[in-house]
């Protein structure tokens, strides 16, 4: 029905495509990666274009004393996933042309810059890690890296298509510097001879553009006398830099302002993600509005083929002895990793996403005593897996409250250190329920619960994210009551009695009657099938790759 021959450059910070290749470090990077094998697999016409992260993301570990580490791992199976492009092109960061390689991911169409060369001397480093941690000076290494994924980027579209793509897609800010080329290039290098004001305007015919972070200290800024320093600003003026990337003529540069400032269209993640963006960016003139296409996961990488034909079926009893082959699974990968055996006949709620602030993993040990009393009556079973950002003080503090937890209770409260995609294959398909708790509305879209539907493991969340739209409560999930009205530690409080309140009057019981969850899981696998990246990928064609 949708017509994918549109020609669309898509442009991201990170790619997770498979666990082997550590090219992500968590949300953005498996949506992009899930994106690129719906791309291929639908047939559309969009080329993506990222960076050869040589050491990928950080390694994280929780010492037995609670202390958090962050560990430097290498992306080492890099070069089998790749073939060399023999095509590359130098790149001014400040003073320096550095020289910049293009790989091909194999099978599909994505594009790696990689600028690990010997020539580049220590610069060589811009891409060893994905968000930083190679250079003293990590504002430098920021624009730097921002630099070779924007402009870089352009420069290898040119390179390796033979014809222009219709529009350019940036998925978040990281790669916006690459405007400043689209802006310059109608200026000075066509026949157009634009001047700035029209370039700029004319570069929103072809600039598309997904917002992520609705947490404005989130979305970064740099100083715009950074940027002319090292060359960011592809020969626009101070002055031209001040009017895409703020309005109140500061020194600063936002990313997501120039993002918004130059894009004709913009979506935000899920239909509350939307609203929430439009109220957080209203003061921002000239921008359009923000509108929903709400994420989506590849299906062929996340549910299980023998669960979507049960489904089809609504063969119940097989659905369920399916499950329980996936819990066994699950109950075994932990073993193995943890030494730890947990009962597969008893409930197993899994709890896997960054840790970070508004995600409050320790929502579900606000009452203590009711954790304590679920675990002697119930045995149920918590396991935990998740990353903080490196700087993320009160992420890395959550990871320690559970490590806590998992000391106290060693046989039902765990936590799995080095969440991939092959943990989050095993999490999203073993566990019986799936727990998310942000604090209404700060969740952008959270696509693991998505996962988790799409093989049955029942949602147990917040109304926030994709789950505000899918939710049905007690027919395909459940939703924890978010107490708005309320705020700080006592909002908390009453989510938390909301939370423990369902467990105990509905969750459990309906563990007990097979039939009823089993229903469950049917109903919660037909709410899945529209967030996919099919479905997705056909949005972005019809509504944001048109005029
Ligand atoms: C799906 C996935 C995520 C993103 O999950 P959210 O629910 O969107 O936070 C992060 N990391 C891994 C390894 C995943 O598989």
């Amino acid at each position: 029905m949708n017509n994918l021959s549109t020609s669309v450059a898509y442009f991201t910070m990170e790619a997770g495509i498979t666990p082997e290749f550590k090219n992500y470090s968590g949300g953005l990077g498996i949506l992009s990666g899930d994106h690129v094998k719906q791309a291929t697999q639908s047939g559309a016409n969009t080329s993506f274009f990222s960076i050869l992260w040589k050491k990928g993301y950080n390694l994280q570990k929780v010492t037995d004393d609670g202390t958090v580490i962050d560990v430097p791992q290498e992306n080492e199976l890099w070069r089998s996933y790749v073939t060399d492009t023999y095509l590359s092109f130098y790149l001014p960061i400040g003073d320096t042309q550095i020289l910049i390689r293009i790989w091909k991911f194999n099978g599909h169409n994505l594009y790696l810059l990689d600028a690990d060369l010997e020539e580049n001397g220590e610069l060589r480093k811009l891409t060893y890690n994905l968000y930083g941690g190679a250079f003293k000076d990590s504002e430098f290494e920021r624009i730097g890296q921002e630099m070779i994924l924007g402009i870089g980027g352009m420069i290898a579209s040119e390179l390796v298509l033979d014809h222009k793509p219709k529009y350019y897609h940036f998925n978040d800010g990281h790669a916006i510097f690459a405007v400043h080329k689209i802006i310059n290039d109608y200026m000075n290098i066509y026949d157009l001879h634009l001047t700035f004001n029209d370039a700029w305007q004319k570069a929103k015919q072809v600039v598309r553009f997904t917002t992520h972070t609705n947490v404005k200290d989130g979305n970064e800024l740099h100083s715009i006398d950074d940027l002319i320093k090292y060359k960011a600003n592809y020969n626009l003026s101070f002055n031209q830099l001040q009017l895409l990337g703020n309005e109140d003529g500061s020194s600063n540069y936002g990313m997501t302002v120039s993002a918004l400032h130059c894009s004709g269209k913009v979506n935000a993640v899920s239909v509350l993600h939307a609203e929430e963006a439009n109220k957080l960016w209203k003061d921002v003139s000239n921008r359009p509005v923000i509108f929903p296409i709400t994420n989506g996961v590849h299906r062929d990488t996340w549910q299980k083929e023998d669960i979507y034909s049960s489904y089809l079926l609504s063969n119940v009893s097989l659905l369920m002895s399916q499950h329980k082959a996936y819990k066994l699974q699950l109950v075994n990968y932990i073993k193995e990793k943890k030494g730890i055996s947990l009962n597969p006949d008893c409930l197993i709620i899994g709890f896997a996403r960054r840790a970070t602030g508004y995600k409050r993993w320790n929502l579900i040990f606000k009452n203590p005593l009711s954790i304590e009393d679920l675990i002697k009556r119930y045995n149920i079973q918590l396991v935990f897996a998740g990353k903080s950002h490196q700087k993320d003080e009160n992420g890395k503090k959550y990871l320690s409250i559970i490590h806590n937890f998992a000391k106290q209770y060693p046989d039902n409260v765990l936590f799995l250190e080095g969440y991939d995609i092959d943990m989050a294959k095993y999490l999203t398909s073993g566990c019986d329920i799936w727990l998310n708790t942000p604090l209404v509305p700060m969740e952008a879209c959270g696509t693991s619960g998505m996962k988790a539907a799409l093989n049955g493991v029942l949602n147990f969340s917040s109304s926030d994210g994709w789950w505000a739209e899918a939710c049905d409560h007690e027919k395909n999930g459940w939703v924890i009551h978010s107490h708005t009205e309320l705020s700080g530690e006592e909002r908390d409080k009453k989510d938390a009695e909301s939370l423990i309140y369902y467990l105990y009057t509905s969750i459990i019981p309906t563990f007990f009657d097979k039939d009823k969850w089993a229903k469950m899981m049917l109903e919660s696998i037909k709410t899945a099938e529209y967030f996919t990246t099919e479905r997705m990928l056909n949005d972005y064609y019809e509504k944001l790759y048109t005029e």
